[in-house]
């Protein structure tokens, strides 16, 4: 068993791009095309591998071409297939994403095999595990029952609640870890959160609802964390952005890793916003993603810059 489950979907990215995206009825012709592996679980678990922790993918693909292409980039990047479950009764996740001149992109995602992924199966995968990872783009029941059911079994759970939803209160009361970014926290406590203050208040509120401790990301605005002994503000790193698609992936796969490494709250939060940073400085998302020697490096210089 893996110290660290994460739990959640995986999509094959399906990238169109082209001078404009087509309207209704409509059929352009684009010039470029790639594919590229996607799902906030899979990326998250990817993110944490990368920084050497031991995680296992509890995830659900499809029998298909798609499947076997997202097996075979798990070897070629060294996560553990084991608890990877295949379903030929529906796809392999897969998302359409068209891309204009400007980059704007429209996004069209069809789950398929990721909201079959049980509530049983997500709770089979992690048990025994010290964390379990969750987002929320499998099926939600599911997800709130597996968060409850693994936290009654002393599994300490974290949920990235991407793309937000509205909880059951009982889910907030066996979460010890929540990861929103700004909309996220927004959405979910009905706070606007724009910047530091907001972001503390938010995170009182999802304390107050039973979290162990919120940890809201604000993008390069920093981050916040209140609960289990904390009330911080860990402020950004300051980066050239390129992209920051995936940077919440890179930063919970990070804070998961340091985590069940037993690092400090604080440290593991500091460690994190490091990868976060530089993941946005490249392209991409996988090919984004930073390993540890880079993280640690980058965490070495900004603990210099900052006592
Ligand atoms: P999401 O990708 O879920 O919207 P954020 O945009 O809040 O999440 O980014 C997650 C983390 O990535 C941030 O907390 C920070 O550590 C890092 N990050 C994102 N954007 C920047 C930026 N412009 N400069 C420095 N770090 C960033």
């Amino acid at each position: 068993m893996s110290r660290l489950a994460v739990v959640g979907s995986y999509n094959a990215s399906m990238f169109f791009r082209g001078e404009r995206a087509p309207g209704p009825g409509e059929t352009v012709i684009g010039d470029g095309y790639w594919l590229s592996a996607g799902g906030k679980g899979s990326n998250q678990a990817i993110a944490a591998k990368y920084q050497g922790a031991d995680v296992g993918f509890v995830g659900k693909l499809g029998a298909d071409a798609f499947g076997d292409e997202a097996i075979a980039m798990y070897c070629r990047v060294g996560l553990s297939t084991d608890l990877i479950l295949r379903d030929g009764s529906a796809h392999t996740g897969v998302a359409g994403i068209f891309i204009d001149a400007e980059g704007a992109n429209r996004i069209m995602v069809c789950p398929g095999a990721n909201l079959k992924l049980t509530a049983a199966e997500m709770v089979d995968g992690a048990r025994g595990a010290a964390l379990a990872g969750f987002q929320l783009e499998n099926d939600l029941s599911a997800v709130a029952e597996a968060i409850c059911a693994l936290r009654q079994r002393g599994v300490q759970t974290l949920l990235d609640p991407a793309p937000a939803a509205p909880l059951p209160v009982e889910v907030y009361q066996n979460l010890s870890f929540i990861k929103p970014n700004e909309h996220e926290a927004a959405a979910l406590t009905g706070i606007a959160v724009q910047g530091a203050d907001d972001a503390f208040r938010a995170a009182d509120e999802l304390v107050a609802r039973g979290v162990g401790c919120a940890i809201v990301t604000l993008g390069g605005g920093g981050v916040v964390a209140v609960g289990r002994g904390l009330r911080a503000f860990v402020p950004a790193l300051d980066v050239r952005a390129a992209d920051t698609t995936g940077a919440g992936d890179v930063f919970c796969g990070a804070l998961m890793a340091g985590i069940v490494a037993g690092w400090p709250l604080l440290a593991s939060i500091e460690y994190a916003n490091c990868a976060g940073a530089l993941s946005v400085t490249r392209m991409g998302v996988l090919e984004a993603t930073p390993d540890r020697r880079e993280t640690e490096a980058a965490y070495a210089a900004w603990r210099a810059a900052h006592g």
